[in-house]
């Protein structure tokens, strides 16, 4: 018979694997315990839709045997079983984008964690075993079949016997070297972790160990302790228990920096225990990410991601939800059960926003964690949906603030502020708003300006409006002005006066801008770029950037600094030599427009005129 090779990629992975993940090894049994109550769990399914397949409930379970002598480990499950065809894609195949993320930068602490999540999990069995057995009977099917290999050089499936549906895992345990491998031949060391990493898993586990006095194996009661995370009482649960369920099922090495337990009774009844995690998932940012959470019937896994928990700004709470009132088949999704998963998901977006609330208010460090990595879906939260949610979501935001150089919230900026306005900025970095020629004279009069880094930021501020009645106000947009009526008719003046010289200033510059004008908002910095009415220069980089059609234009005014010596340069320039000045007004354009992180237009055209000036 013919050897089968892996796959490409599965090669390369399984050499990854087993050569570079030295501690740990001991997870491969709760990779293979989960794959079986997978297994467990799509054959009950299976069974409410499908009237040819019979389950006995009872009987279903996990179990486990030792042989010491002969160095194999089973592991058994009565489940669904795999096909001929899904032995050799199943086990054969790794996803691709999944080799790809693992092989990005791991390091070492991380690499256990990761292995599950790719459709790996079966893999990690090479790591204590130097050949493994896979023999399986599909649910239905009349023939089994066995598959072998020793995870280097391909794989085999013949034909064999077996009786039952379901799926029989044989590792030959790899001789002793630096690492004891006997460690996994030992009854106890068995137990010990399936009750660490398999304790919630819905199947009994149960060993075939050998009784001393009889002489011959008998069956355990189950190790494992059966009850679901969430339908245990919650005052017994230790911090743990939670955060390991959390980690080994979402695949994160990070604690959650929240979990959220509720029994609810009432209109609907349902267990749920969700999580806010502190990392990003680690596939939030490929293109096939999916929301939901885990979906349960009386224990009964419905649905992996039930995208109708989870409102989209919450698109990164991990979790799973257990309610007997759902009738099974949710896939017909009648109007009663769309009903009961709303009610449902509206109490678990209340939970979750109250969560970060009593994290923002009591435990600051941590909700600054967390808004680094999803601050932006809750900005995303305000303004999705014309700004539905906003009422709920805009304490939850905070925006960096330049007098108390870090994160505050809108309600603590009011607080302290007397203007009737709330002042932000935005651009790339906090440094380069902080030197923005506005911002700087903002500052100067003592003002408190936010710092808007993020592109949803002033999206999500724009359809906010107002916060207590205050206006949010852009720095670099004209309508802020600081001076007094007889500092803005004594500019007024002066910008009537140079009318002449301005519409020169214009004219060369075109339809880049609207106006070319002295400005009396500047301290230091001869020049800026403003805007004049809705779309801003940062909201035109957004917009501009995204992939529609879509195209904005700011209006952009060039502002020149009445107090600045190259105030006077400019009138000496129109005055005497107006082909200088227009080479002055392009390359002070272009400088203004560097200021305000926009390319720019002719870089070598600047160049040259830049020279020009410089040899003069
Ligand atoms: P994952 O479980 O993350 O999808 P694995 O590499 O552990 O990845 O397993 C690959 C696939 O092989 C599973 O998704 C499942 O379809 C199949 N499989 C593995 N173990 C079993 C089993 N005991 N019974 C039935 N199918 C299984």
């Amino acid at each position: 018979m013919a050897k089968r090779q892996f796959k490409a990629e599965s090669k390369k992975l399984l050499d990854l694997m087993i050569n570079s993940i030295y501690t740990n090894r001991e997870i491969f049994l709760r990779e293979l315990v989960s794959n079986a109550s997978d297994a467990l769990d799509k054959l009950s399914y299976e069974s409410l839709t499908n009237k040819k397949i019979k389950v006995n409930k009872k009987k279903l379970g996990i179990k486990i045997e030792v042989d010491k002598e002969s160095r194999i480990l089973t592991i058994e499950d009565n489940g669904i079983g795999m096909s001929k065809n899904e032995l050799a894609e199943d086990l054969g195949t790794i996803a691709k984008s999944g080799t790809l993320a693992f092989k990005e930068g791991v390091t070492d602490k991380d690499k256990l964690n990761m292995i599950g999540q790719f459709g790996v999990g079966f893999y990690s069995s090479f790591m204590v075993s130097d050949k493994v057995i896979v023999e399986s009977k599909k649910v239905g099917e009349d023939k089994a079949y066995k598959w072998t290999s020793n995870g280097v050089d391909g794989y085999e499936i013949e034909e064999c016997d077996k009786d039952n549906n379901g799926t029989k895992i044989t590792l030959h345990i790899k001789e002793n070297g630096e690492e004891k491998y006997d460690y996994y031949l030992d009854d106890i060391n068995i137990q010990k972790l399936i009750k660490k990493y398999s304790d919630y898993v819905t199947y009994p586990i149960t060993m075939l160990i050998l009784d001393e006095k009889k002489n011959k194996k008998t069956e355990t009661d189950p190790i494992n302790s059966m009850v679901p995370i969430w339908k245990k009482n919650k005052n017994k649960i230790k911090d743990e228990e939670y955060n390991s369920f959390y980690k080994d099922k979402y695949y994160d090495y990070v604690d959650p920096l929240r979990v959220i337990h509720t029994n609810a009774e009432g209109l609907v009844s349902y267990d749920a225990v969700l999580f806010i995690p502190g990392n990003p998932p680690f596939d939030f940012y490929m293109k096939d990410y999916k929301k939901g959470l885990e979906l349960y019937s009386n224990g009964v896994l419905i649905m992996d991601k039930c995208e109708d928990l989870l409102p989209d700004y919450l698109n990164f709470v991990k979790g799973v939800v257990d309610s007997p009132d759902l009738t099974l088949n949710i896939s017909r999704e009648t109007l009663q059960q769309n009903r009961q998963l709303n009610i449902i998901a509206k109490n678990i977006e209340k939970k979750v926003l109250k969560e970060l609330a009593d994290m923002l208010e009591n435990d600051r460090d941590n909700y600054e964690k967390f808004f680094k990595s999803f601050g932006v879906n809750i900005k995303f939260g305000v303004y999705d949906g014309y700004g539905a949610k906003k009422d709920d979501l805009k304490d939850l935001l905070i925006f960096y603030s330049s007098t108390e150089k870090k994160n505050v919230t809108l309600k603590e900026y009011v607080q302290r502020s007397l203007d009737d306005k709330i002042y932000y900025a935005c651009g790339e970095t906090i440094d380069s708003i902080d030197m923005m020629p506005k911002v700087e004279s903002l500052k100067e009069s003592g003002k408190e300006v936010l710092y808007l880094t993020e592109y949803v930021d002033e999206f999500a501020l724009k359809m906010l409006d107002t916060y207590e009645d205050k206006k949010f106000v852009n720095v670099a947009t004209d309508s802020v002005d600081l001076s007094t009526e007889i500092e803005k008719q004594a500019l007024k003046r002066k910008n009537d006066d140079a009318k002449d010289m301005f519409d020169l200033m214009k004219n060369e510059l075109g339809e880049e801008v609207v106006a070319v004008r002295y400005t009396n908002q500047l301290k230091n910095h001869p020049i800026c770029l403003t805007s004049e009415g809705e779309i801003t220069v940062e909201m035109q980089k957004v917009i501009n950037a995204m992939p529609t059609d879509e195209h904005a234009e700011a209006k952009l005014v060039l502002e020149i600094n009445e107090n600045h010596e190259i105030a006077k340069k400019l009138q000496d320039l129109y005055k005497n030599d107006k082909e200088t000045l227009k080479k002055y007004t392009k390359i002070l354009y272009n400088e203004a427009r560097l200021i305000e992180g926009l390319p720019v237009t002719n870089p070598t055209e600047l160049s040259n005129l830049v020279c020009e000036m410089l040899s003069k």
